[in-house]
Protein backbone atom coordinates (compact mmCIF):
# COMPACT_ATOMS: atom_id res chain seq x y z
CA UNK A 1 0.00 0.00 0.00
CA UNK A 2 2.00 3.30 -1.03
CA UNK A 3 1.16 6.43 -0.38
CA UNK A 4 1.73 9.10 -2.75
CA UNK A 5 2.85 11.37 -0.47
CA UNK A 6 3.69 10.62 3.11
CA UNK A 7 5.77 12.63 5.84
CA UNK A 8 8.88 10.55 7.29
CA UNK A 9 8.11 11.66 10.84
CA UNK A 10 5.54 13.51 12.50
CA UNK A 11 5.62 17.02 11.58
CA UNK A 12 7.56 16.09 8.40
CA UNK A 13 5.71 16.60 5.69
CA UNK A 14 7.40 16.57 2.12
CA UNK A 15 4.73 18.23 0.65
CA UNK A 16 3.85 21.78 0.25
CA UNK A 17 0.35 21.68 -0.80
CA UNK A 18 -1.67 24.61 0.25
CA UNK A 19 -4.29 22.11 1.45
CA UNK A 20 -3.50 19.23 4.54
CA UNK A 21 -4.96 17.28 7.21
CA UNK A 22 -3.48 18.11 10.41
CA UNK A 23 -3.08 15.33 12.63
CA UNK A 24 -2.55 16.42 16.62
CA UNK A 25 -0.68 13.11 18.05
CA UNK A 26 -1.74 15.15 21.37
CA UNK A 27 -5.03 14.48 20.91
CA UNK A 28 -4.87 10.83 19.77
CA UNK A 29 -2.47 10.25 22.98
CA UNK A 30 -5.49 11.72 25.06
CA UNK A 31 -8.34 9.74 23.72
CA UNK A 32 -6.56 6.49 24.09
CA UNK A 33 -5.56 7.36 27.24
CA UNK A 34 -8.98 8.02 28.11
CA UNK A 35 -9.96 4.79 26.88
CA UNK A 36 -7.53 3.24 28.80
CA UNK A 37 -9.50 5.08 31.93
CA UNK A 38 -12.59 3.78 31.38
CA UNK A 39 -11.64 0.12 30.26
CA UNK A 40 -9.09 -0.16 33.28
CA UNK A 41 -5.70 -2.10 33.35
CA UNK A 42 -6.99 -5.49 33.32
CA UNK A 43 -8.82 -5.01 29.61
CA UNK A 44 -6.40 -5.65 26.52
CA UNK A 45 -6.76 -2.38 23.94
CA UNK A 46 -6.48 -3.66 20.26
CA UNK A 47 -6.73 -0.35 18.65
CA UNK A 48 -8.68 -0.58 15.22
CA UNK A 49 -6.61 1.25 12.45
CA UNK A 50 -7.69 -0.27 9.42
CA UNK A 51 -8.64 1.75 6.47
CA UNK A 52 -5.11 3.96 6.89
CA UNK A 53 -6.41 4.29 10.63
CA UNK A 54 -9.54 6.19 9.27
CA UNK A 55 -7.52 8.49 6.99
CA UNK A 56 -6.04 9.81 9.90
CA UNK A 57 -2.13 7.51 8.46
CA UNK A 58 -1.92 4.56 9.61
CA UNK A 59 1.51 3.80 10.54
CA UNK A 60 2.14 6.97 12.46
CA UNK A 61 -1.15 6.46 14.64
CA UNK A 62 0.00 2.79 15.15
CA UNK A 63 3.17 3.93 16.78
CA UNK A 64 1.72 6.85 19.60
CA UNK A 65 -1.16 4.44 20.02
CA UNK A 66 0.57 1.14 21.01
CA UNK A 67 3.18 3.72 23.34
CA UNK A 68 0.19 5.01 24.74
CA UNK A 69 -1.37 2.47 26.27
CA UNK A 70 -2.94 -0.12 23.17
CA UNK A 71 -1.88 -3.42 23.50
CA UNK A 72 -2.55 -4.96 20.51
CA UNK A 73 -3.65 -3.41 16.69
CA UNK A 74 -6.53 -4.43 14.04
CA UNK A 75 -7.03 -3.94 10.43
CA UNK A 76 -9.34 -4.99 7.83
CA UNK A 77 -6.71 -6.27 4.98
CA UNK A 78 -3.77 -8.51 4.96
CA UNK A 79 -1.86 -5.63 2.78
CA UNK A 80 -3.12 -3.35 6.05
CA UNK A 81 -1.09 -5.69 8.49
CA UNK A 82 1.89 -5.62 6.03
CA UNK A 83 2.01 -2.12 5.77
CA UNK A 84 2.46 -1.79 9.17
CA UNK A 85 4.99 -4.84 9.70
CA UNK A 86 6.94 -2.97 7.20
CA UNK A 87 7.58 -0.17 9.67
CA UNK A 88 8.85 -1.88 12.10
CA UNK A 89 5.52 -2.35 14.26
CA UNK A 90 6.07 -5.34 16.14
CA UNK A 91 2.58 -5.85 18.45
CA UNK A 92 0.60 -8.21 17.51
CA UNK A 93 -1.88 -7.21 14.75
CA UNK A 94 -5.28 -8.67 14.09
CA UNK A 95 -6.88 -9.07 10.37
CA UNK A 96 -10.45 -8.96 10.69
CA UNK A 97 -11.81 -9.14 7.31
CA UNK A 98 -11.72 -12.73 5.50
CA UNK A 99 -8.32 -13.82 3.98
CA UNK A 100 -8.29 -14.95 0.60
CA UNK A 101 -6.20 -18.67 0.34
CA UNK A 102 -3.60 -16.95 -2.15
CA UNK A 103 -2.45 -14.73 1.20
CA UNK A 104 -2.21 -17.62 3.81
CA UNK A 105 1.46 -17.50 3.01
CA UNK A 106 1.94 -13.35 3.78
CA UNK A 107 0.30 -13.62 6.87
CA UNK A 108 2.47 -16.17 7.98
CA UNK A 109 5.56 -14.30 6.60
CA UNK A 110 4.67 -11.38 8.23
CA UNK A 111 3.50 -12.55 11.70
CA UNK A 112 -0.58 -11.66 11.19
CA UNK A 113 -3.02 -12.82 12.95
CA UNK A 114 -5.73 -14.22 10.81
CA UNK A 115 -9.07 -14.15 11.19
CA UNK A 116 -10.49 -17.85 11.02
CA UNK A 117 -14.27 -18.91 10.23
CA UNK A 118 -14.10 -21.52 7.65
CA UNK A 119 -12.52 -25.17 7.67
CA UNK A 120 -10.55 -23.96 4.37
CA UNK A 121 -9.18 -21.03 6.35
CA UNK A 122 -7.57 -23.30 8.88
CA UNK A 123 -6.33 -25.84 6.41
CA UNK A 124 -4.67 -23.15 4.21
CA UNK A 125 -2.84 -21.98 7.87
CA UNK A 126 -1.59 -25.64 8.90
CA UNK A 127 -0.56 -26.12 5.34
CA UNK A 128 1.55 -22.67 5.29
CA UNK A 129 2.40 -22.99 9.36
CA UNK A 130 4.18 -26.26 8.51
CA UNK A 131 6.20 -24.86 5.54
CA UNK A 132 7.48 -22.00 8.03
CA UNK A 133 7.64 -24.58 11.21
CA UNK A 134 5.70 -21.90 12.91
CA UNK A 135 2.80 -22.26 15.54
CA UNK A 136 -0.04 -19.46 13.89
CA UNK A 137 -2.25 -18.27 16.22
CA UNK A 138 -5.32 -17.04 15.00
CA UNK A 139 -8.62 -15.16 16.37
CA UNK A 140 -12.26 -17.18 15.60
CA UNK A 141 -15.22 -14.75 14.82
CA UNK A 142 -18.71 -15.45 15.50
CA UNK A 143 -21.43 -13.95 14.40
CA UNK A 144 -24.68 -13.03 16.15
CA UNK A 145 -26.63 -12.38 13.43
CA UNK A 146 -25.33 -9.67 11.08
CA UNK A 147 -25.68 -11.78 8.41
CA UNK A 148 -21.96 -11.06 7.44
CA UNK A 149 -18.82 -13.12 7.80
CA UNK A 150 -18.41 -15.41 11.51
CA UNK A 151 -19.66 -18.62 12.22
CA UNK A 152 -23.13 -19.32 13.89
CA UNK A 153 -22.87 -19.23 17.75
CA UNK A 154 -23.85 -22.74 18.42
CA UNK A 155 -21.06 -24.02 15.93
CA UNK A 156 -18.39 -22.62 17.60
CA UNK A 157 -18.32 -25.71 19.75
CA UNK A 158 -17.44 -27.65 17.21
CA UNK A 159 -15.45 -25.62 15.35
CA UNK A 160 -12.92 -25.25 18.17
CA UNK A 161 -12.65 -28.57 18.52
CA UNK A 162 -12.27 -29.44 15.11
CA UNK A 163 -9.23 -26.63 15.16
CA UNK A 164 -7.73 -28.55 17.98
CA UNK A 165 -6.42 -31.30 15.36
CA UNK A 166 -4.68 -29.07 13.28
CA UNK A 167 -0.83 -29.00 15.55
CA UNK A 168 0.21 -25.88 14.18
CA UNK A 169 -2.64 -23.96 15.04
CA UNK A 170 -3.22 -22.11 17.88
CA UNK A 171 -6.80 -20.78 18.78
CA UNK A 172 -5.91 -17.31 20.75
CA UNK A 173 -9.12 -15.44 20.41
CA UNK A 174 -12.37 -15.87 19.76
CA UNK A 175 -14.62 -12.50 18.69
CA UNK A 176 -18.04 -11.35 18.01
CA UNK A 177 -18.86 -8.08 16.39
CA UNK A 178 -22.14 -6.66 18.08
CA UNK A 179 -24.13 -5.13 15.57
CA UNK A 180 -26.77 -4.26 18.58
CA UNK A 181 -24.72 -1.72 19.97
CA UNK A 182 -25.09 0.70 16.72
CA UNK A 183 -28.39 2.23 17.82
CA UNK A 184 -30.05 -1.06 19.04
CA UNK A 185 -32.23 -1.03 22.04
CA UNK A 186 -30.52 -1.71 25.27
CA UNK A 187 -32.67 -4.93 25.78
CA UNK A 188 -31.31 -6.19 22.00
CA UNK A 189 -27.83 -5.80 23.30
CA UNK A 190 -28.52 -7.99 26.68
CA UNK A 191 -30.20 -10.60 24.14
CA UNK A 192 -26.84 -10.97 22.34
CA UNK A 193 -24.78 -11.03 25.02
CA UNK A 194 -26.83 -13.44 27.28
CA UNK A 195 -26.52 -16.07 24.04
CA UNK A 196 -22.43 -15.06 23.75
CA UNK A 197 -22.15 -15.42 27.45
CA UNK A 198 -24.30 -19.14 27.45
CA UNK A 199 -21.68 -19.92 24.37
CA UNK A 200 -18.73 -19.19 26.51
CA UNK A 201 -20.22 -21.28 29.58
CA UNK A 202 -20.14 -23.82 27.49
CA UNK A 203 -16.71 -23.80 26.02
CA UNK A 204 -15.48 -23.37 29.37
CA UNK A 205 -17.12 -26.48 30.49
CA UNK A 206 -15.35 -27.97 27.02
CA UNK A 207 -12.10 -26.45 27.74
CA UNK A 208 -12.14 -24.83 24.37
CA UNK A 209 -12.49 -21.34 25.53
CA UNK A 210 -10.01 -19.34 24.01
CA UNK A 211 -8.10 -16.54 26.17
CA UNK A 212 -8.97 -13.61 24.45
CA UNK A 213 -12.45 -12.98 24.15
CA UNK A 214 -13.35 -9.75 22.78
CA UNK A 215 -16.49 -8.24 21.81
CA UNK A 216 -16.99 -4.43 22.13
CA UNK A 217 -16.06 -2.12 19.63
CA UNK A 218 -16.88 1.66 19.97
CA UNK A 219 -20.65 1.91 20.88
CA UNK A 220 -20.15 -1.50 23.43
CA UNK A 221 -16.79 0.56 24.96
CA UNK A 222 -18.89 3.52 25.42
CA UNK A 223 -22.30 2.18 26.88
CA UNK A 224 -21.74 -1.18 27.94
CA UNK A 225 -19.57 -2.67 30.13
CA UNK A 226 -20.47 -6.02 30.26
CA UNK A 227 -19.50 -6.53 26.79
CA UNK A 228 -15.67 -6.05 27.38
CA UNK A 229 -14.78 -9.46 28.56
CA UNK A 230 -11.18 -9.60 28.16
CA UNK A 231 -10.76 -6.82 25.11
CA UNK A 232 -12.08 -4.24 23.73
CA UNK A 233 -11.91 -3.00 20.38
CA UNK A 234 -12.02 0.95 19.77
CA UNK A 235 -11.96 2.29 16.16
CA UNK A 236 -13.73 5.02 15.40
CA UNK A 237 -13.89 6.73 19.11
CA UNK A 238 -9.89 7.07 18.85
CA UNK A 239 -9.93 9.96 16.38
CA UNK A 240 -12.55 11.26 18.25
CA UNK A 241 -15.54 11.03 16.06
CA UNK A 242 -19.61 9.80 17.04
CA UNK A 243 -19.75 6.66 16.33
CA UNK A 244 -23.53 8.25 15.68
CA UNK A 245 -25.38 11.24 16.69
CA UNK A 246 -26.14 11.04 20.27
CA UNK A 247 -23.25 8.45 20.97
CA UNK A 248 -19.73 9.76 21.90
CA UNK A 249 -17.51 10.59 24.98
CA UNK A 250 -17.63 14.43 24.71
CA UNK A 251 -14.34 14.08 26.78
CA UNK A 252 -12.83 12.61 23.51
CA UNK A 253 -10.62 15.17 20.85
CA UNK A 254 -10.99 15.31 17.45
CA UNK A 255 -7.69 14.29 16.02
CA UNK A 256 -7.96 15.53 12.31
CA UNK A 257 -8.30 18.95 11.05
CA UNK A 258 -8.52 19.37 7.25
CA UNK A 259 -7.20 22.72 6.26
CA UNK A 260 -6.29 24.75 3.08
CA UNK A 261 -5.16 28.50 2.20
CA UNK A 262 -6.46 30.90 -0.06
CA UNK A 263 -4.77 30.80 -3.11
CA UNK A 264 -6.01 33.56 -5.03
CA UNK A 265 -8.98 35.76 -4.58
CA UNK A 266 -10.82 38.36 -6.69
CA UNK A 267 -13.41 41.09 -7.22
CA UNK A 268 -16.45 39.94 -9.24
CA UNK A 269 -18.81 42.48 -10.44
CA UNK A 270 -22.62 41.98 -10.19
CA UNK A 271 -24.14 40.25 -12.91
CA UNK A 272 -21.06 38.41 -14.08
CA UNK A 273 -21.78 34.92 -14.90
CA UNK A 274 -19.39 32.07 -13.51
CA UNK A 275 -18.58 28.36 -12.84
CA UNK A 276 -19.17 25.99 -16.03
CA UNK A 277 -22.02 26.50 -18.13
CA UNK A 278 -22.57 29.82 -16.99
CA UNK A 279 -24.47 27.91 -13.94
CA UNK A 280 -24.11 31.08 -11.41
CA UNK A 281 -24.15 34.86 -11.68
CA UNK A 282 -23.54 37.63 -9.07
CA UNK A 283 -26.16 39.11 -7.90
CA UNK A 284 -24.05 41.85 -6.42
CA UNK A 285 -20.77 42.99 -5.93
CA UNK A 286 -18.39 39.80 -4.75
CA UNK A 287 -15.06 39.39 -3.48
CA UNK A 288 -14.66 35.25 -4.59
CA UNK A 289 -11.48 33.24 -3.01
CA UNK A 290 -10.26 30.43 -3.88
CA UNK A 291 -9.50 27.38 -1.96
CA UNK A 292 -7.10 24.32 -3.56
CA UNK A 293 -8.89 21.52 -2.17
CA UNK A 294 -11.81 19.64 -4.49
CA UNK A 295 -13.48 16.34 -4.57
CA UNK A 296 -10.66 14.96 -6.32
CA UNK A 297 -8.95 14.91 -2.55
CA UNK A 298 -12.06 12.93 -1.41
CA UNK A 299 -15.24 12.82 -3.21
CA UNK A 300 -17.59 14.05 -0.22
CA UNK A 301 -15.87 17.02 -0.87
CA UNK A 302 -17.78 17.34 -3.70
CA UNK A 303 -21.30 17.42 -1.71
CA UNK A 304 -19.89 20.34 0.30
CA UNK A 305 -21.63 23.17 -2.53
CA UNK A 306 -24.00 25.13 -0.74
CA UNK A 307 -21.95 24.62 2.66
CA UNK A 308 -19.61 26.48 4.37
CA UNK A 309 -16.37 26.95 5.71
CA UNK A 310 -14.17 28.94 8.20
CA UNK A 311 -11.92 31.62 7.72
CA UNK A 312 -10.73 34.48 10.31
CA UNK A 313 -12.40 32.32 12.46
CA UNK A 314 -15.96 33.10 10.93
CA UNK A 315 -18.13 30.92 8.54
CA UNK A 316 -17.86 31.64 5.15
CA UNK A 317 -20.10 30.14 2.38
CA UNK A 318 -19.14 27.86 -0.69
CA UNK A 319 -19.77 29.67 -3.67
CA UNK A 320 -20.91 27.70 -6.40
CA UNK A 321 -19.90 23.90 -7.10
CA UNK A 322 -16.45 22.06 -5.64
CA UNK A 323 -14.39 21.01 -8.96
CA UNK A 324 -12.38 18.55 -9.00
CA UNK A 325 -9.34 20.85 -7.50
CA UNK A 326 -10.53 23.67 -6.04
CA UNK A 327 -13.79 25.53 -5.04
CA UNK A 328 -15.28 29.41 -4.53
CA UNK A 329 -15.90 31.22 -1.43
CA UNK A 330 -17.55 33.98 -0.93
CA UNK A 331 -15.61 36.41 1.48
CA UNK A 332 -17.37 39.63 0.86
CA UNK A 333 -18.44 40.34 4.08
CA UNK A 334 -15.80 39.11 5.98
CA UNK A 335 -12.95 42.26 5.80
CA UNK A 336 -9.33 41.53 5.33
CA UNK A 337 -9.10 38.72 3.58
CA UNK A 338 -5.73 37.94 1.88
CA UNK A 339 -3.96 35.29 -0.66
CA UNK A 340 -2.16 33.00 1.90
CA UNK A 341 -4.73 33.31 4.97
CA UNK A 342 -5.53 30.14 6.39
CA UNK A 343 -9.23 28.12 5.56
CA UNK A 344 -10.49 24.87 7.98
CA UNK A 345 -12.97 22.86 5.94
CA UNK A 346 -13.41 20.27 9.28
CA UNK A 347 -12.09 21.40 12.92
CA UNK A 348 -12.03 24.72 14.56
CA UNK A 349 -10.73 28.03 13.94
CA UNK A 350 -11.16 30.54 17.08
CA UNK A 351 -14.48 30.17 18.20
CA UNK A 352 -15.74 28.34 15.25
CA UNK A 353 -16.00 24.76 14.50
CA UNK A 354 -16.88 22.26 11.41
CA UNK A 355 -17.50 19.10 12.78
CA UNK A 356 -16.70 15.90 10.27
CA UNK A 357 -20.57 14.56 11.16
CA UNK A 358 -21.67 17.73 10.07
CA UNK A 359 -19.43 17.55 6.70
CA UNK A 360 -20.66 13.75 6.39
CA UNK A 361 -24.37 14.47 7.04
CA UNK A 362 -23.83 17.28 3.82
CA UNK A 363 -22.37 14.61 1.97
CA UNK A 364 -25.43 12.02 2.25
CA UNK A 365 -23.50 9.71 4.66
CA UNK A 366 -24.00 10.85 7.76
CA UNK A 367 -26.77 8.54 10.41
CA UNK A 368 -25.25 5.71 10.43
CA UNK A 369 -21.44 7.09 10.33
CA UNK A 370 -20.43 10.33 11.63
CA UNK A 371 -17.61 10.74 9.98
CA UNK A 372 -15.85 11.80 6.44
CA UNK A 373 -12.59 11.76 7.19
CA UNK A 374 -11.51 8.17 6.32
CA UNK A 375 -12.96 9.51 2.61
CA UNK A 376 -9.59 11.46 2.12
CA UNK A 377 -7.53 10.37 -0.93
CA UNK A 378 -3.70 10.06 -0.55
CA UNK A 379 -3.96 13.11 -2.72
CA UNK A 380 -3.90 15.57 1.03
CA UNK A 381 -0.99 15.27 2.93
CA UNK A 382 -1.48 14.43 6.17
CA UNK A 383 0.83 16.91 8.54
CA UNK A 384 1.69 15.15 12.15
CA UNK A 385 1.71 17.61 14.67
CA UNK A 386 1.26 17.86 18.60
CA UNK A 387 4.02 17.41 21.28
CA UNK A 388 3.83 14.42 23.16
CA UNK A 389 5.25 16.12 26.24
CA UNK A 390 6.66 13.93 29.38
CA UNK A 391 2.77 13.73 31.20
CA UNK A 392 2.13 11.76 27.65
CA UNK A 393 4.65 9.38 28.08
CA UNK A 394 4.05 7.75 31.43
CA UNK A 395 1.70 5.29 29.37
CA UNK A 396 0.10 5.34 32.68
CA UNK A 397 -3.01 5.95 34.25
CA UNK A 398 -2.25 9.26 35.63
C1 LIG B 1 -14.16 -1.55 12.34
C2 LIG B 1 -14.29 -2.56 13.38
C3 LIG B 1 -14.16 -2.20 14.73
C4 LIG B 1 -14.08 -0.76 15.20
O1 LIG B 1 -15.40 -0.23 15.16
P1 LIG B 1 -15.70 1.27 15.60
O2 LIG B 1 -17.19 1.40 15.54
O3 LIG B 1 -15.03 2.15 14.62
O4 LIG B 1 -15.16 1.44 16.98
C5 LIG B 1 -14.18 -3.22 15.67
N1 LIG B 1 -14.33 -4.51 15.29
C6 LIG B 1 -14.49 -4.89 14.01
C7 LIG B 1 -14.67 -6.32 13.69
C8 LIG B 1 -14.48 -3.93 13.02
O5 LIG B 1 -14.64 -4.31 11.74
Amino acid sequence: MQQLVKPKQPGMARSMRPAWAEVRLDHLAHNIRRIRKRVGRDIRIMAVVKANAYGHGSVEVAKVLLEQGADRLAVALVDEGVELRRAGIEAPVLVLGMFGREEADVIVRYGLTPMVCTTEGLRDLQRVARKFHKTVRFHLRVDPGMGSVGIPMEECKRFLHEAGKYPDLFPEGLFTHLPSAYGGTREEVEEDLRHFNGMLAELTAAGLRPPLVHAASSPGILNFPASYFDMVRPGIMLYGLPVYEGCADPELKPVMRLKSRIVYQKDVRAGTKLGYGNRWHAERNLKLATVPIGYGDGLFLFFMEGGEVLIHGQKAPIFGQVYMDHFMIDVTEIAGTAVGDEVVLIGRQGESRITSAEVADRSGIGGMHCDCVHLLSSRIPRVYIGKLDESFRDGGLS
